[in-house]
């Protein structure tokens, strides 16, 4: 755990049907580094209704930083049912604490690039933002984010952007459907494929990029964030949770690369009826 930054609200507000914006800082905002990555994300300790912070927290995206005498870290929140991070984000208030633990970013589009792919659901809404705002000029991006309500689309500028409207994210995701389209006809020149949403689904497209595509590590980041009906899947998952990490540690130590290794891990997960 990197060393956990004690923050406050400062602000609430809502950006559209499904997500809360919500401002922190603080003294401890001295101690906050960026780390240059455009989808850099943050474990947050969010208040439980009795003010204690959550221990085991949640990933949220830093979804800006905002200048300031005191300085603000952003990010948003999507209010789905359930969850500890969602009920919070309805009942959020100025003045309750968070604390900021772990970060980490993924989005590491090569220096050559002259095109990028986004697509999300509304989970990624933050980071594909903050992804579009931080790109330089003459990068030809086309997103596609999946989000619950058509209002909760907003200004990429730069961006080419197709809105997807599926109203109930938790009973599945249509990003795979949505990556066979989109990466039918890559453009030509070297690119990179962000994708982030649902875990399944995230899964799903990095096989068609890799081994549908033959694309290399290089050309694209995917990454989980969330899973349908995490509580069945976290319990099945813990019933053999050693021997799954036994899988991971030997084919890591066993000089694979991390593709590789996630080949290996998926291929056991598929076989126990967890992809
Ligand atoms: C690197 C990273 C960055 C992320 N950035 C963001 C971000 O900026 N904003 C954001 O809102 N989320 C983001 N997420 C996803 C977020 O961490 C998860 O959605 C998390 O599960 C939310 O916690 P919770 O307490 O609300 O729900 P949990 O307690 O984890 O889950 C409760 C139930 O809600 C369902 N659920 C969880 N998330 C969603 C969802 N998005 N839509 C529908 N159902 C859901 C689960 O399937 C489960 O059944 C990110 C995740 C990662 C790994």
């Amino acid at each position: 755990m990197d060393d956990p930054l004690e923050l406050v609200v400062a602000e609430v507000a809502t950006v559209s049907p499904s997500l809360v914006r919500v401002e922190l800082t603080g003294p401890d905002i001295a101690r906050y580094t960026p780390l240059g990555l455009s989808d850099e994300a943050a474990v947050l300790h969010l208040p439980l209704p009795d003010g204690e912070p959550d221990p085991s927290g949640r990933w949220y995206t830093i979804r800006d930083v905002v200048e300031g005498p005191a300085g603000r870290l952003a990010v948003e929140l999507v209010t789905h049912d359930g969850g500890v991070g969602a009920s919070w984000a309805r009942r959020a208030r100025p003045g309750d604490r968070v604390v900021v633990s772990t970060r980490r970013g993924w989005f590491r589009r090569p220096a050559d690039a002259t095109w990028q792919i986004l697509l999300g659901d509304v989970a990624a809404l933050p980071a594909i933002s903050r992804i579009v705002a931080e790109t330089p000029a003459g990068m030809r991006t086309a997103a596609v984010v999946e989000v619950p309500d058509p209002a909760d689309a907003r200004e990429l500028p730069g961006a080419d952007t197709t809105w997807v409207h599926r109203p109930d994210q938790a009973s599945g995701s249509g990003l795979p459907e949505l990556a066979r389209d989109l990466l039918a006809d890559l453009p030509d020149g070297r690119g990179y494929v962000y994708v982030a949403g649902e875990a399944a689904a995230t899964r799903a497209v990095r096989r068609m990029l890799r081994h549908e595509l033959g694309l290399p590590p290089s050309a694209y980041g995917v990454i989980g964030y969330w899973r349908i009906d995490a509580e069945r899947w976290n319990r099945r998952y813990e019933q053999s949770v050693d021997t799954y990490q036994r899988i991971w540690a030997a084919a890591e130590s066993s000089g694979r690369d991390d593709e590789e290794v996630l080949d290996i891990y998926e291929a056991r997960l598929a076989e126990a009826g967890l992809l």
